[in-house]
């Protein structure tokens, strides 16, 4: 099932990307395996699949670590506490979750303790949901101002949790707005800043999110099933 299941969402990735013109290459699927066994990342692994996708850094360490043989990626996409900082840091090879200057600057001190430059991505609510983390599109840059100082994070770019809907095409627009952040802002050719990272588009709205630029997109249920979140 799940390599079936991965088959599915590569070919839809590259059609859309074929939609829009792009290199499907330049897409990163990353599977995201939260709340589901390892032994379910080792099927994906044996299906060609070596991103996943954590968002507790507890579950993101256990796995790594039960699966250090393999050669996984790990992703850390959930929000982040400070005092869990020294742990993604030691694990994750992208923080997508980074959602205020002090948080990157404790990234920064954890990674500077191992030697790491750490890629880090500024998590950005665009729909300004009430019940979600991240930065407003209008505080953004002056983050970017103040991360880029930091010389052991590498601000890559930009991650958003589009609104939940049946409909991905609702969400075009957030997704869009997404890509034009970053493009604003590599104009402004800041110290230390060259984004081309847009994390963007879950099971539901990945092929249009891939349509509007996206370079990594986060898909769990369509490869996994559904979570249960009672066991
Ligand atoms: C769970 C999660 C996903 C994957 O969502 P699905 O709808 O299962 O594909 C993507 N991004 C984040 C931040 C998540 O927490």
């Amino acid at each position: 099932m799940i390599s079936e299941n991965l088959a599915e969402v590569r070919q839809e990735i590259i059609r859309h990307a074929d939609i829009a013109g792009r290199n499907p290459n330049e897409i990163t699927l990353i599977a995201v395996s939260k709340t589901k066994p390892a032994e379910m990342v080792v099927e994906a692994f044996e299906a060609g699949q070596t991103v996943f996708g954590e968002n507790k850094v507890q579950e993101m360490c256990e796995k790594h670590e039960t699966l250090s043989e393999l050669p996984l990626s790990w992703h850390l996409i959930g929000h982040l506490q400070s005092n869990k900082a020294k742990k993604a840091v030691a694990v994750a090879d992208m923080i997508h979750s980074v959602d205020s200057v002090s948080l990157a600057e404790t990234i920064n001190k954890y990674a500077a303790q191992i030697g790491k430059v750490q890629d880090i991505l500024l998590e950005i609510n665009v729909a300004e949901e009430e019940s979600k983390f991240g930065l407003t599109l209008a505080d953004a840059e002056a983050a970017v101002r103040e991360i880029a100082k930091l010389p052991n994070i590498r601000l890559r770019g930009f991650m958003t949790v589009a609104p939940y809907t049946e409909n991905a095409e609702e969400n075009r627009g957030i997704f869009r707005s997404l890509r034009q952040l970053m493009v604003d802002i590599n104009a402004k050719s800041i110290d230390n800043i060259f984004m081309d990272v847009l994390s963007m588009g879950m099971s539901g709205d990945y092929g249009v999110a891939v349509e509007e630029g996206a370079t990594h997109v986060r898909v769990g249920t369509f490869i996994f099933g559904r979570r249960n979140y009672n066991i």
